[in-house]
Parts: C-alpha cells; sequence; structure tokens
C-alpha cells in the first residue's frame, strides 16, 4: 500500500504523532470508557484540528481534503479519531453561516485549543432519522431564546464547551415545508443553567451522552445564520461529515488490511504460512480492491466538494462505499486472526467494534441506499 497519496508531510507528522498512542494507550482508554484526553491535546497542539480554519482567524486555512488525510491517517495508524473528529464538520457550518461577530469571537479561540467544539445535537430519541420530525424547542422571549426538549447521541458533550444545536423555532403544523422552522445555535455550555448531561455506555468507547434541556436560556446572539433556515445549513456541514467519517472508514480499512495481510505472511499452520492458502488472501485482496474503488470514489466528491459545489450524490456514494470497504477489511482481518482476533492485545476486535458504528452513524447505510434509488435514479419516495 505505497501508492501516492497527497498531504504526505501531514500524513507523516500524525503517523509520528499516534506512535506515542500505541493499541495499549486505545486498550486502558475501552477498558475504562475513558476520554482519550492526551491524544485530542497531542493533535489540538500540533495544529491538526485548527486545519480547516481560515488563517485570519488562527487556523491552517486548509480545504477539506486536508482535513480528510488528518483523519484517515490517524485511524490507519489504528488510533480513532472519534474523540474529536466533529471540530472539523461542524466547523463549517459556523464558517458558512456564522456571522463576523461569532466567527471572531469563537474561532481563534477553537483555533489555539482554548474552546473546544466537539458536540452537535441533532439527533432525538422519538424522532431518530426523521430529523425535520424533532421536538427540542427554542422559543424566542425578548432578545432569550428558551430551549426544551431532549437530545440523544450527542458524542462529546462532556469534553466539549460548545454545542452545536438544532431546535424548532416555529411549530411544524405552522410552516408549509417541514424543513422550515429548524434554527440552528451555537450554545456555549459553560454558560448555562437547565442543561443536565447524562452519559451512554455503548459497545465501542464513544463518550456519548444523553441532553435534557429544561428551560435553558440562550442569548440571541448563540442563533446561527437566519431563524428557521437551520435544516438547510445542517444538510450542507452534513456532506463534509460524510466525507469525512469516508476518510476515516478508509484509514480503518487500510489498517485492517495490513494488519491482516502481515498475520497472514508470518502465521504459520500446518508447516506454512496461512498467507499461503487461498482461502486467506482471497477476502484480504477483495477488501483492498474495495477500499481502492470507494477511496476513488472519496476523492472525487472531495474534489466537487473543494469546487464549491454539493455533491450530495458523490458523499453518500463515498460514505456508502467506504463505510461498506472497511467492514469488509474488519471482517477479512478478524477471520484471519482465528482466535487471536478476540483477543484485546491484538487490537483487532476493538477496531472490528469501532467500524460497525459507520454502518449506523452518522448515517445509516439503508437510508443512503434511499438517497441513491430515489434523488439519483428517480425511483418512487419511501418517506
Ligand atoms: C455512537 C453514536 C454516536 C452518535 N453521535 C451523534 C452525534 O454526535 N450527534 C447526533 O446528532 N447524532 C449522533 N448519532 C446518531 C446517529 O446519527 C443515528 O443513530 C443514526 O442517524 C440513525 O438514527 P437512529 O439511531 O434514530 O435510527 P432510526 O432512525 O430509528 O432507524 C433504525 C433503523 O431503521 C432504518 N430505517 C429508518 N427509516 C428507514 C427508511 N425510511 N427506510 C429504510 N430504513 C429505515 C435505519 O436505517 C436504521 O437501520 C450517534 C449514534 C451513535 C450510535
Amino acid at each position: 500500500m505505497n501508492y501516492r497519496l497527497d498531504y504526505p508531510e501531514i500524513r507523516e507528522g500524525i503517523s509520528k504523532l499516534c506512535t506515542d498512542f500505541p493499541g495499549a494507550y486505545w486498550q486502558k482508554c475501552d477498558r475504562e470508557q475513558a476520554y482519550p484526553s492526551e491524544f485530542v491535546k497531542a493533535l489540538t497542539m500540533g495544529g491538526y484540528l485548527s486545519a480547516l480554519i481560515p488563517e485570519e482567524y488562527g487556523g491552517l486555512g486548509l480545504p477539506i481534503s486536508a482535513g480528510a488525510a488528518i483523519l484517515e491517517e490517524i485511524h490507519r495508524s489504528g488510533c480513532n479519531a472519534a474523540a474529536c473528529h466533529a471540530q472539523m464538520y461542524t466547523m463549517g457550518t459556523v464558517l458558512r453561516h456564522g456571522s463576523d461577530t461569532q466567527k471572531s469571537e469563537f474561532l481563534p479561540s477553537i483555533a489555539d485549543g482554548t474552546l473546544r467544539l466537539q458536540a452537535f445535537g441533532v439527533t432525538e430519541p422519538t424522532s431518530g432519522t426523521d430529523t425535520t420530525s424533532l421536538r427540542t424547542r427554542a422559543d424566542r422571549v425578548g432578545d432569550r431564546y428558551i430551549v426544551n426538549g431532549q437530545k440523544i447521541w450527542t458524542s462529546r458533550a462532556e469534553h466539549s464547551d460548545l454545542l452545536l444545536l438544532l431546535a424548532r423555532t416555529t411549530p411544524r403544523d405552522q410552516v408549509t415545508k417541514k424543513t422550515d422552522g429548524l434554527s440552528v445555535f451555537l450554545v456555549d455550555m459553560r454558560r448555562v443553567d437547565g442543561l443536565t448531561i447524562r452519559s451512554i455506555r455503548t459497545m465501542m468507547n464513544h463518550a456519548t451522552t444523553e441532553l435534557f434541556f429544561d428551560d435553558m436560556e440562550i442569548p440571541e446572539s448563540a442563533l446561527i445564520g437566519e431563524e428557521g433556515k437551520g435544516f438547510k445549513y445542517i444538510l450542507s456541514g452534513m456532506n463534509a461529515e460524510r466525507l469525512l467519517i469516508s476518510a476515516e472508514c478508509i484509514g480503518d480499512a487500510k489498517w485492517f488490511i495490513s494488519k491482516a495481510s502481515s498475520y497472514a505472511s508470518d502465521r504459520e499452520v500446518f508447516q506454512r504460512p496461512i498467507g499461503q492458502n487461498q482461502g486467506v488472501q482471497f477476502p484480504i485482496a477483495r477488501a483492498y480492491s474495495q477500499m481502492r474503488g470507494a477511496e476513488l470514489m472519496l476523492r472525487e466528491a472531495l474534489n466537487l466538494y473543494e469546487k464549491g459545489e454539493n455533491p450530495g450524490e458523490e458523499a453518500n456514494l463515498a460514505k456508502l462505499l467506504c463505510a461498506d470497504a472497511s467492514w469488509s477489511a474488519a471482517e477479512a482481518c478478524l477471520q484471519t486472526h482465528g482466535g487471536f482476533g478476540f483477543a484485546e492485545e491484538y487490537d483487532v476486535e476493538r477496531k472490528f467494534r469501532e467500524a460497525r458504528l459507520y454502518q449506523v452513524a452518522p448515517i445509516s447505510t439503508n437510508l443512503l441506499l434511499s438517497y441513491i434509488a430515489e434523488h439519483v435514479l428517480g425511483m418512487p419516495r419511501s418517506y
């Protein structure tokens, strides 16, 4: 796997940084369901988490493909960026739709690491994938909004200062289109009352939580862009999210393939390497082919995104193919390791659990397929 890749210096820097965070570090965090604070701090200090923030606000001012290279390399090195990747994709909403005052108030501190923007509250227990049915309300009272409702799966809320929140500002029965009447807020969680955060233990270490809003007051200055247009803002950020998560999947696939092929070459059973058997070789070779194909789709989507297009088709295809590629590679790697694949010290079982998430979040495979069927191929809408 030594074909030419973009951003070689960034990749080398990340790969070097990741050597300080070997499997034993992640195994300990995993066992304790602990947040990898040291890892996030090292990335912040290295300037990597501010890659997408414009230089005028203290960031590196790089395009999204640089962010993708950073996340891919973290995952290829056996680490996990889930503890901090949201800073990259939530950034787009603030950059594109935030006011100059909001940008100059928050971005420099996010860039130097004194402020964390890691939490993104969209999903709710009762609405699920049907985002426009969300029930959290933000009612305007004078120069403030009063927020009531609940979010679920708001990851990293306990390790973030800011929360990008989607809430309904006009009741659904008072808008013509169900996508209208939703608004986005940048909530400074350090300065609010009426917010309760409860952590959720999950099958992998993900620092995810439930949020409860009980008359939580926020100033009107927390509103991003125009009131009622929030769904559109979030949607444009979702393509960026899909591309960045796809890059993580490619990184995971590369880690699994490399781990599987080297184990297959070393492990001897019946006095010969198991990798000499085509039954062992072929699933790994197939996973590699799938990964390379998915990677091409991702590159095309990143290219279009950087040209200023809104590549819905390509972003959805990339997410589908990259998540499938990482899952095939995970399966091949675990199978190649036989019983040892289940042992904590090999890291395969941990990465296997982590890779499974991307079939469901941030968007599930079914919803990607329904986008392709209905919006690309023109078949009747299912919902
Ligand atoms: C670890 C973790 C971290 C997360 N982090 C965040 C976060 O930080 N912020 C946030 O807002 N959300 C987050 N999420 C939520 C995530 O985006 C959702 O779980 C995901 O979008 C699926 O929604 P749901 O769980 O409500 O599933 P549901 O919508 O209840 O769907 C359940 C199943 O039914 C299928 N389904 C539903 N409707 C259809 C349909 N019309 N056609 C075909 N199939 C359908 C889905 O594909 C899925 O497989 C996270 C989730 C997890 C597990």
